[in-house]
């Protein structure tokens, strides 16, 4: 499947936001959107006020590169979350919340969402006892997610955990970290998703 393969840092500095896309160095002073905090580009510092519709697509953007989903995938989730009971804009987070690379991330197996979907590739996560290679997976209340034995001494894997050994995982999920047994307690709610979107622009564009 296709994947933005382009700076990534310059994606945080045209949302105007932190989209933590790059693992360590996020949170360090190197930061592309801490240094210059305005969009890239040569008329970067000199846009002018946003339209609705800027400003929506914007947040449909932001939401996209934060969770690493190219359009056509996006636009699906949008589709499954309009045909669910309730409010759509927080159904549709709570699909992108699902997905197993993010659920691998939240957990502190990696770095970074792109670095948890390698991960998630190469077969390093088991779901209820079986291999699951697809980052697109969602993930269910009462699955059981584990580390493949196999995958345990990875070098990657291991520095992930202990960098992230501090890091509280969402309510959704009970975490075992010396087992390194995860379960999906609850469906992700609003709540529990900590970066600042405005989802109900996102259904503004979606729906017009
Ligand atoms: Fe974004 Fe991380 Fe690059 Fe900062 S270092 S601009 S948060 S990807």
């Amino acid at each position: 499947m296709a994947r933005y393969t382009g700076a990534v840092c310059r994606l945080c500095r045209r949302e105007g936001q932190k989209l933590f896309l790059k693992g360590d160095r996020c949170y360090t002073d190197k930061c592309a959107a801490d240094r210059r905090p305005y969009p890239p580009g040569q008329h970067g510092q000199g846009r002018s006020k946003a339209s609705e519709y800027a400003l929506q697509l914007r947040e449909k953007q932001k939401a996209k590169r934060y969770y690493g989903i190219l359009e056509s995938q996006f636009r699906g989730y949008f589709k499954m979350a309009s045909k669910r009971r309730g409010k759509t804009g927080e159904i549709l987070l709570s699909i992108l919340e699902s997905r197993l690379d993010n659920t691998v991330y939240r957990l502190g197996f990696a770095m970074s969402r792109a670095e948890a979907r390698q991960l998630v590739l190469h077969g390093h996560f088991l779901v209820n006892g079986r291999k699951v290679n697809i980052p697109s997976f969602l993930v269910k209340t009462g699955m059981i997610i584990t580390l493949n034995e196999k995958s345990r001494g990875l070098d990657k894997l291991k520095s992930a955990i202990e960098a992230n050994a501090s890091r509280q995982p969402p309510n959704w999920l009970e975490y075992d970290a010396n087992a390194l047994i995860a379960k999906v307690s609850s469906v992700p709610t609003r709540e529990d998703i900590d970066f600042p979107i405005e989802e109900q622009l996102i259904v503004e564009l979606y729906s017009k």
